[in-house]
C-alpha cells in the first residue's frame, strides 16, 4: 500500500495537443462504491480499479489517495481509493457517452434497446421496442420490474493525464441518463473534444414511502470544448489565484455559455489538484 500526494499538471491547450491512444480499451474504471463485509458501500470519492500498476500510481499521484492490491485475477488488480469527488476529464466525441436500456430475464438479456428500438443481436435490432417515450414512464416501469434498467457508459481521459489511456464509468442513474443527452448535443455541436467534470454528489430526495433519504450519484458537467487558441488561464490550484486568471476564465465561460450542460448547472473552472 502506498500513499500519494496530489501533484500539479497542465491541461492540453488544443485538440492537436491530445496524444493518440494506441489502445482503445479502457485502462481503468471509475467506481462510486465497493463491497465492504459483503455489503455494498457507497463512497464519497472516486475509486479507480485497473490492471496496470502505472495507471494506479499515476492516478493516485494526480488525485491523491491510496493504492491497494486486490485479490483478483481479472481486470481489477489494483484499486485507488482517491481523495477526489470531482475529476476533470476529456471526452472526445458524443459517441463516447452511451445510454442503453437492459432487462435481464431467466434466459439472459430479454430486452436491450435505446428507448425506441432494439439494439440486441437476436434479429430484432432496429425494430421498435415498445418502451414509453418519456423518461419518467420508463423509470417508473423499471422500478416495478416491468421495464428495462438504464445503463450509461462514459469513456473519457483524465484532463491532466490524457496520454495514459481511456477510462470507463458506468452508471445505473436515471438522472445521469437524462442529463447526458444535453452533453452529447453540446459535443456534437462543436465537433471537438471537450473538457467535462465528473462528480460524485450527495443528493437528497423522498423515496416511494415518502422518507427523505440521501445518496451519492454521479454528475457530468460540460465545461468547454478544447478549442485551438482557447484563452486558457493558468489554473493550478483549487482556487483562481490571480485576478488575471479569474478574468481569463470568465472570458472562457462567457464564450461557451451556449454550450452549458443541463439547465441550472454552471460550468466550473478546471483546476489541478
Ligand atoms: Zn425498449
Amino acid at each position: 500500500m502506498t500513499n500519494r500526494q496530489p501533484r500539479r499538471l497542465h491541461l492540453p491547450r488544443s485538440p492537436d495537443a491530445l496524444p493518440a491512444l494506441p489502445d482503445p480499451a479502457p485502462v481503468g474504471r471509475f467506481r462510486s462504491g465497493r463491497m465492504a463485509d459483503a455489503l455494498p458501500e457507497a463512497l464519497k470519492s472516486w475509486r479507480i480499479t485497473t490492471p496496470h500498476t502505472m495507471v494506479a500510481d499515476s492516478t493516485a499521484q494526480l488525485l491523491g489517495g491510496t493504492v491497494h492490491s486486490l485479490a483478483s485475477s481479472g481486470d481489477d488488480v489494483f484499486e485507488v481509493l482517491t481523495d477526489a469527488a470531482e475529476v476533470d476529464i476529456v471526452v472526445d466525441a458524443p459517441s463516447a457517452i452511451t445510454t442503453e436500456l437492459k432487462l435481464w430475464g431467466r434466459q439472459g438479456l430479454a430486452h436491450h434497446c435505446d428507448g425506441s428500438v432494439f439494439l440486441s443481436t437476436d434479429g430484432r435490432a432496429g425494430s421498435p421496442c415498445g418502451c414509453p417515450a418519456s423518461h419518467a414512464e420508463r423509470r417508473a416501469m423499471a422500478r416495478v420490474g416491468q421495464g428495462p434498467q438504464v445503463y450509461t457508459a462514459t469513456r473519457f481521459r483524465l484532463a491532466m493525464l490524457p496520454g495514459i489511456g481511456s477510462f470507463l464509468h458506468e452508471s445505473l442513474s436515471w438522472e445521469l441518463a437524462e442529463e447526458v443527452s444535453d452533453i452529447r448535443d453540446a459535443l456534437g455541436r462543436t465537433g471537438l473534444p471537450a473538457y467535462l467534470r465528473l462528480k460524485l454528489a450527495c443528493t437528497k430526495f423522498s423515496n416511494s414511502a415518502g422518507v427523505r433519504v440521501a445518496r451519492q450519484r454521479p454528475i457530468l458537467e460540460f465545461v468547454a470544448p478544447i478549442a485551438t487558441g482557447w484563452p486558457r488561464p493558468r489554473i493550478n490550484t483549487g482556487h483562481l489565484g490571480s485576478e488575471a486568471a479569474r478574468t481569463a476564465w470568465r472570458a472562457v465561460v462567457r464564450a461557451f455559455q451556449h454550450l452549458r450542460g443541463p439547465a441550472g448547472v454552471r460550468p466550473v473552472p478546471i483546476v489541478c489538484r
